[in-house]
């Protein structure tokens, strides 16, 4: 029997390319002799999106659909969409067709050559500001040192083996990180590049404000060491206390420098107190919030076998 591939497409206020999106996946899948199905999770959206995914549907029942009743973020819900892949392995991509369906056949290919875990890695980043290429540089340069994972020109688009997808589903976090998470469980990878390409329709729906606290609950998702960044300047500070208590009491300046140099230097240690009660605050809340078990989403409809 020909192995099924599911293809998991998060949707968030995509009217304008869902159904698009459906028909040059399946297209490509088709061409290539490829069991498939695809799985649009509606993110909540506002606009029309469930609609379009319907009607997707009438035009192919390999198409599924999942409604979520609000917006939950893209990462649960690809792995809202996951969690019902009945393939025999899973792919993982974009609705405004940025990750290029043309290389489906190819990851396939090495999925049946052996490969777990075959990911999209970008050769260019497409359309960004300097700005946001700086910021996502630093960002992945960041996560990739303090977590110990390597996730340079990381991204969603990834074909991923049943055993992966069922690892995947193990695990119990509220909130996950798709990328992080992809990275951390193993298995035989590969990886194959592609070229960002332009957004067919819509927008973008990230601002700075939601990459920022993306960024923010990704490294905290994989590493304590923010909380350890603050012991660091503990000791940095009482070294330079100490310091410069002995520089004058020995040299014998005259105390009113001295005691303004303390007074900025306890000024500045409380500030980097708070900062520090706020990191292990930030903590603190991912162990509440995992402590009341929410669930990762809540779906209000679906369609498709
Ligand atoms: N997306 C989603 N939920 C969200 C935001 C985005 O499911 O809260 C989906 C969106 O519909 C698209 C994919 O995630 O299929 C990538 O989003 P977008 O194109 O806005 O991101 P960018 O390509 O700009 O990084
Ligand atoms: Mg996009």
């Amino acid at each position: 029997m020909d192995k099924l591939l599911s293809v998991i497409i998060p949707a968030y206020n995509e009217e304008a390319t869902v159904e698009q999106a459906a028909r040059t996946v399946a297209g490509v899948l088709r061409d290539a002799g490829i069991a498939y199905e695809l799985i649009f999770v509606d993110d909540g959206s506002r606009d029309g999106t469930w609609e379009s995914i319907l009607r997707a549907h009438e035009a192919d029942d390999g198409v599924r659909g999942v409604g979520f009743s609000r917006n939950f973020g893209k990462d649960r819900a690809i792995f809202a969409g996951l969690s019902r892949a009945r393939g025999e392995c899973a792919a993982v991509m974009d609705c405004d067709l940025q990750h290029p369906p043309e290389l489906l056949p190819r990851m396939f290919a090495l999925w049946e050559q052996g490969f777990q875990v075959v990911e999209g890695v970008k050769r260019g980043r497409g359309e960004e500001s300097a700005l946001h290429r700086l910021c996502a540089g630093g960002f992945y340069a960041l996560i990739s040192r303090l977590a110990k994972l390597d996730m340079k020109h990381s991204s969603d688009f990834k074909l991923l083996d049943r055993k992966v997808v069922d690892a995947l589903l193990s695990f119990p976090e509220e909130e996950v990180f798709f990328r992080g998470l992809t990275a951390f469980v193993g298995f035989e990878r590969t990886q194959v590049e592609f070229d960002v390409a332009q957004r067919t329709a819509g927008q973008s729906k990230w601002s700075f404000r939601s990459l920022v606290r993306y960024a923010i609950s990704s490294v905290t998702a994989f590493s304590t060491a923010p909380m350890q960044l603050v012991t660091v300047f503990a000791v940095i500070f009482a070294l330079a206390a100490v310091l410069t208590g002995i520089l004058y009491a020995v040299l014998g300046r005259s105390p009113g420098g001295w005691l303004i140099f303390l007074g900025c230097l306890a000024v500045l240690g409380i500030a980097l107190l708070l900062a520090g009660l706020g990191i292990a605050g930030y903590y603190l809340g991912r162990i509440y919030r995992r402590s009341l078990g929410r669930p990762r989403y809540l779906v209000s409809r679906e369609c498709g076998r």
